[in-house]
């Protein structure tokens, strides 16, 4: 068990936030969480992780805190607490492994900056089921000294890859959304149009992905979460909605702006407004078919 002053506290617990926290407990870490769900709570106390009341009380004496978060305006949220700002010791490194924005990122790390807290991004790929076997893919960005003093976490939970300075973990995250979300879309349109011409989708899959046509989608989302119907990844498709406007909107801000992923977005975006609040992502490919016309002549 590490010292006190190593502690961790871990602030959003959801279907990531979870097992990544489990992990840093299981790697012998004092991990204290906080998630405003008492589900989420009962659950990291029910796998031997300590529980605050708040996210204040979670952060008081931690040397490094960890954030889960939805989006940016949760994460900026709980960071400007008036009671987490309180208790916020200057010197505790924040680590923010949301999907966030990396230009919101960015000023937030200068405020905390200026309060003598270092913050670095460190968004991660790989969906639960990496974050339950600590193989994430974590994306870094801050300054070297800061990344150091984290990176014995981190690698509990994944690999690390370095991408420059603060906010920059979070851009790429974004941007490999865009391309991962585009890739589901396109591919879910040709299995779709190959089915209703007479293929198997399974065979399909198969020679595509001994082929140039092959991405995630076909070697993970749809053979997992697509063809057996079950459409549970544990990812949100409104988590990869947020995810898609913010590289578009970097793509737009630089003055490259994406055609294909600002099409993406709209077709997403109407997904969204159609489908349940707890959608998982993987369910575009389900609503692609449920909405496609029928066949000529039928
Ligand atoms: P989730 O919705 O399952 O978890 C978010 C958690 O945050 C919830 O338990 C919620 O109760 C908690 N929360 C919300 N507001 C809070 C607050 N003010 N204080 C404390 N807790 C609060 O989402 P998730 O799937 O775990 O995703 C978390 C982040 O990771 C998102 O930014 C997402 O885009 C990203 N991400 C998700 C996946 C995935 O496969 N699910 C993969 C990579 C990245």
């Amino acid at each position: 068990m590490s010292e006190a002053r190593d502690a961790v506290a871990f602030v959003g617990l959801g279907k990531m936030g979870l097992p990544m926290a489990k992990r840093l407990v299981e790697g012998g870490i004092r991990t204290v969480g906080y998630d405003v769900g008492p589900a989420a709570r009962d659950s990291f106390a029910a796998a031997g992780g300590e529980v605050a009341d708040s996210a204040a009380v979670a952060v008081a004496g931690a040397a490094t805190v960890i954030l889960m978060l939805p989006d940016s305006g949760i994460v900026e949220s709980v960071l400007d607490d008036p009671e987490v700002v309180a208790a916020l010791a200057p010197g505790t490194t924040v680590v923010d492994m949301s999907s966030s924005e990396p230009a919101r990122t960015r000023a937030l790390a200068e405020r905390l900056a200026a309060r003598g807290i270092p913050m670095i991004d460190a968004p991660v790929s790989g969906g639960v089921a990496r974050a339950v076997t600590g193989k994430l893919a974590v994306m870094v960005g801050g300054d070297d000294a800061d990344v150091e003093r984290a990176e014995p976490l981190l690698t509990l939970l994944g690999t690390i890859y370095r991408s420059g300075g603060v906010g920059s973990g979070h851009a790429v995250k974004a941007l490999n959304n865009l391309m991962s979300a585009t890739h589901l879309l396109v591919t879910s349109e040709a299995i779709l149009a190959g089915r209703r011409f007479g293929l198997d989708p399974a065979q399909v899959l198969e020679i595509v992905n001994a082929s140039s046509g092959r991405s995630g989608s076909t070697e993970n989302k749809w053979p997992r979460f697509v063809l057996p119907g079950t459409y549970d990844s544990g990812f949100g498709l409104r988590l990869m909605l947020k995810d898609m406007r913010i590289a578009v909107a970097l793509a737009d801000q630089v003055g490259l702006p994406s055609r294909l992923g600002a099409d993406a977005v709209e077709l997403w975006a109407k997904a969204a407004e159609e489908l349940p609040a707890d959608a998982d992502h993987t369910e575009i490919a389900r609503w692609l078919d449920e909405r496609a016309a029928p066949p000529a002549g039928d």
